[in-house]
């Protein structure tokens, strides 16, 4: 993984945050406070505006700052939570020899991990988790199995989707929707929402030819 590509990554998932406003900002309103495409919007130009910093940086230590600029400019649960995510996943980079899919899924299951912990929410919560657990138990999976770049992002694309989808039918247990019971039903989660903005954004670009 190369610095450039986390900055160009960067800009697309601006792009698509910024696209998204009605959809995040009224998901956040119905099920929590509202808050969470600002917070998204906050920290994405946070990162943007870093890019010269980022630049020369290596990739661990470039995911490093993006977690560490996450966590001073995203209020709200999920800016610790995103913060923990890319700090650990640079951790889990400047430990693995080599470049590889299967370095790349390591350090994103590794990131994943950090969140659990630090939320302390699993799988079936109605949370970010719910797109980020499947999105990389499936990168984990195909990069073992040496698929294609190609074939790893249409997988992960779709997996995304389906853990966000899933997210509607669930009693959220962790986060402001927890207090709603039943009546979260119906609505998906707007942090799962922006995770699989995220995911189908960066894997869009890497098919780009
Ligand atoms: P806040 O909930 O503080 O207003 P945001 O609106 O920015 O912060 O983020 C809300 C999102 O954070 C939720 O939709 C959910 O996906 C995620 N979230 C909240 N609590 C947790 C947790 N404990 N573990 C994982 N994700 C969580
Ligand atoms: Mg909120």
């Amino acid at each position: 993984m190369k610095t450039a590509i986390i900055i160009n990554a960067s800009h697309e998932i601006q792009r698509t945050i910024l696209a998204n406003e009605d959809t995040l900002e009224s998901l956040d309103r119905a099920i929590g406070d509202g808050d969470h495409y600002i917070n998204m919007k906050r920290g994405a130009q946070a990162i943007v505006e870093i890019e010269t910093e980022l630049a020369v940086l290596s990739p661990e230590a470039a995911l490093n700052k993006i977690g560490l600029k996450l966590l001073s400019t995203i209020g709200g649960a999920s800016g610790p939570l995103l913060a923990s995510f890319f700090i650990s996943m640079g951790k889990a980079l400047q430990s693995y020899e080599g470049e590889s899919h299967l370095k790349i899924a390591t350090a994103f299951a590794a990131g994943v991990q950090a969140i659990i912990q630090r939320g302390k929410a699993n799988l079936g919560e109605k949370t970010m988790l719910d797109v980020l657990i499947p999105v990389s138990n499936q990168f984990l999976l195909l990069a073992q199995q040496n698929k294609d770049t190609s074939v790893i992002c249409e997988h992960l694309i779709a997996t995304a989707e389906q853990g966000m989808l899933a997210t509607k039918d669930l009693i959220a247990t962790k986060g402001r929707a927890a207090g709603l019971g039943e009546r979260a039903i119906g609505h998906i989660d707007p942090g799962a929402k922006s995770c699989q903005l995220m995911i189908a954004s960066v894997c869009n670009l890497i098919l780009k030819p």
